[in-house]
C-alpha cells in the first residue's frame, strides 16, 4: 500500500482547508475566501458566543483559544467525524477525489494481494469485513472512554487501536489481536483495570 505519511503530505497540499470548513458550514465572521485570517465560532467546544477560533489561510490551520487546540485539515476531520488518522485520510481522499495513483506503493507498506489497491474497491472490500466492523466498534468504545479513564490508560488503548487499524490497512490478519483488545476493553468496563 501507499505510505500514509506521503498520503498525508498530498492531502495537505491538494485539499483547501478553507473549502472543507465551508463544506462543514462553520460559522465564519468574514468570508474566508476574501480575507487572509478570520475569526469563527469554534465548531467543537459547544456554545461559542464570542467567536473563539481563528482560521489562518496561509498556514491552513485553525486554532481555538478555548479548546487551546490547533487543527490542520486531517485533525479537523478526525475530530469532526470521530475518526482515527488513517480513517480520516481515507475519508478525505475519497470525498475530495484526490488522485493517489502516482504515489508508488512503498515496499514497507505492502498490502496483501487479496485486498484491492484502489480506495473505492478497498472501501467496498472492508465494509463487509468482520475485522473492520469490529475495529469500528472498538474505536467507538475507546473514544467513549475519553476523560472517563486515566489518560495513560486511554492512551494505551488508543495506541493499541491505531496499531491494529494500521496493521489491518496493511492487509494483515488482526482477528486474534482484536480479541485481546476486546477483552482489555471488557476489563475496563468491569473495572478490573
Ligand atoms: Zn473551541
Amino acid at each position: 500500500m501507499k505510505d500514509p505519511q506521503k498520503l498525508k503530505e498530498l492531502i495537505l497540499e491538494k485539499i483547501d482547508f478553507t473549502q472543507v470548513l465551508l463544506d462543514y458550514n462553520v460559522n465564519f465572521v468574514y468570508d474566508p475566501r476574501r480575507v487572509d485570517e478570520t475569526q469563527l465560532h469554534c465548531p467543537f467546544h459547544g456554545t461559542d458566543i464570542k467567536p473563539s477560533a481563528r482560521f489562518y489561510k496561509s498556514t491552513q490551520s485553525l486554532f481555538c483559544w478555548v479548546c487551546r487546540k490547533r487543527w490542520d485539515v486531517i485533525a479537523f476531520i478526525m475530530d469532526k467525524e470521530n475518526m482515527f488518522f488513517l480513517q480520516a485520510i481515507r475519508f478525505l481522499i475519497k470525498k475530495y477525489k484526490i488522485d493517489i495513483s502516482f504515489i508508488a506503493d512503498s515496499p514497507e507498506f505492502v498490502m496483501s494481494k487479496s485486498i484491492p489497491s484502489t480506495i473505492d474497491n478497498y472501501e467496498k472490500f472492508i465494509s463487509g469485513n468482520q475485522s473492520n466492523i469490529d475495529l469500528k466498534i472498538i474505536g467507538k468504545k475507546i473514544k467513549s472512554f475519553k476523560r472517563k479513564i486515566s489518560f495513560k490508560k486511554y492512551n494505551a488503548l488508543s495506541t493499541a487501536y491505531h496499531m491494529l487499524d494500521y496493521m489491518f490497512f496493511k492487509g494483515n490478519d488482526i482477528s486474534s489481536d482484536l480479541i485481546k483488545l476486546k477483552n482489555k476493553i471488557k476489563g475496563i468496563k468491569n473495572g478490573n483495570c
